[in-house]
């Protein structure tokens, strides 16, 4: 038995075992047919079924009405969304609240098909916070904003109110909360931190927006296309899908309310050991500290090497922050366990006491 691993990874990341156990059983044989769920029709009875579960799951979960909301698993990654939003929705203005790398690749898209207004920016203090004060947003198509930065660790606490169509990036912490869903016209998620696999995108959109389509998309970018088509326009990534099922099953049954709960536990007991350990700091403004990508750095550089031979001889893996930020980030999605946590807490402890002993 090789060791056992801590894999605080931003994406793809950590799932629940028996989803690894339940897709490998699938390869093989899924659900006792004699064929794998990677040589099935995307048309078959069996597909659709597994789809309509997860489409509808997605909905229930989100507390959604499926006679106002469509929910769609797309291919093209969260990047693919960056620019179907505005190809379908963006005439005039847009309003973008810049968090940092994720909301400027939106904003780049965007600035294709309208004008896009920056509504606020964090830019300032190299995106530590999230901004709180925007400017007029009186007249714009829509809102755009990512609800978690993963890469500077920056989480939404709350939803801000505009009086406007809000569009929202959550792929690094779809489902990790339980928030009101419905304040979003549209919200879109990269399947590959809290829902299963790369290779497939959520994306959940209110059906009345889709009068606001003015221009001619090619259909492959045409969200009206894809609702018409029951999200299977073209082949949609049926393994991902089927891991993606599994997944939301877990998510339903655990509810998202005792998922927000142990996020938060996890979430805090790591940045209480921040706070109180002597060799870190954390990179974030207290208050919008994100409970899903937590970032951090060495108070003293020198120590990188003794703090990550430590983590790697515990089994702990994939806490380097992005190549564009440098530090630290450990990412707690749903699937991480708590006991992955306390080892890199232990890790951190170790650390401070073989420094204070030089
Ligand atoms: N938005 C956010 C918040 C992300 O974290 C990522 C990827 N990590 C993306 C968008 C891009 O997603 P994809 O790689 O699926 O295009």
């Amino acid at each position: 038995m090789s060791k056992k691993l801590h894999n605080f990874n931003a994406g793809p990341s950590v799932l629940p075992k028996n989803i690894f156990e339940k897709t490998s059983k699938s390869i093989l044989n899924l659900n006792e047919s004699g064929l794998s769920i990677l040589e099935i029709s995307h048309r078959s009875n069996q597909f659709k079924d597994i789809f309509s579960e997860a489409r509808e799951l997605v909905l229930n979960i989100a507390k959604l009405d499926s006679n106002e909301y469509s929910s769609l698993f797309l291919q093209g990654g969260a990047s693919t969304q960056f620019l179907m939003v505005a190809y379908n929705f963006l005439y005039n203005n847009a309003g973008y609240i810049n968090t940092g790398s994720w909301s400027a690749k939106a904003m780049k898209e965007a600035k294709l098909f309208g004008n896009v207004i920056e509504l606020a920016s964090s830019k300032d203090k190299n995106y530590n916070y999230i901004p709180k004060n925007y400017n007029n947003t009186s007249d714009l198509d829509y809102v755009h904003l990512t609800t978690n930065n993963t890469i500077y660790g920056t989480q939404f606490k709350s939803i801000p109110n505009f009086n406007q169509s809000i569009i929202a990036d959550m792929s690094s912490d779809i489902f990790s909360r339980d928030i009101d869903y419905s304040v979003f016209d549209l919200f879109y998620a990269g399947a590959q931190k809290n829902l299963g696999p790369a290779g497939t995108t959520l994306v959940v959109i209110k059906k009345e927006i889709i009068k606001k389509i003015q221009r001619e998309i090619p259909s492959i970018l045409n969200y009206k296309i894809h609702i018409d088509k029951d999200s299977s326009f073209n082949t949609p990534p049926v393994f991902s899908i089927y891991a993606c099922l599994l997944n939301l099953r877990e998510i339903k049954t655990k509810g998202l309310e005792s998922i927000e709960s142990d996020n938060k536990t996890k979430a805090d007991i790591l940045y209480d050991e921040i706070d109180n350990n002597s060799c870190f700091v954390g990179f974030v403004e207290n208050e919008d500290r994100s409970n899903m990508n937590v970032t951090f750095n060495l108070t003293d550089n020198n120590n990188s090497e003794i703090f990550e031979k430590i983590c790697k001889e515990s089994g702990v893996i994939g806490i380097n922050g992005h190549r564009s930020v440098g530090g630290y980030r450990a990412s707690l999605y749903n699937a991480l366990q708590i006991g992955s946590v306390e080892v890199l807490v232990t890790c951190m402890k170790e650390v401070e006491s073989l420094i204070n002993k030089k």
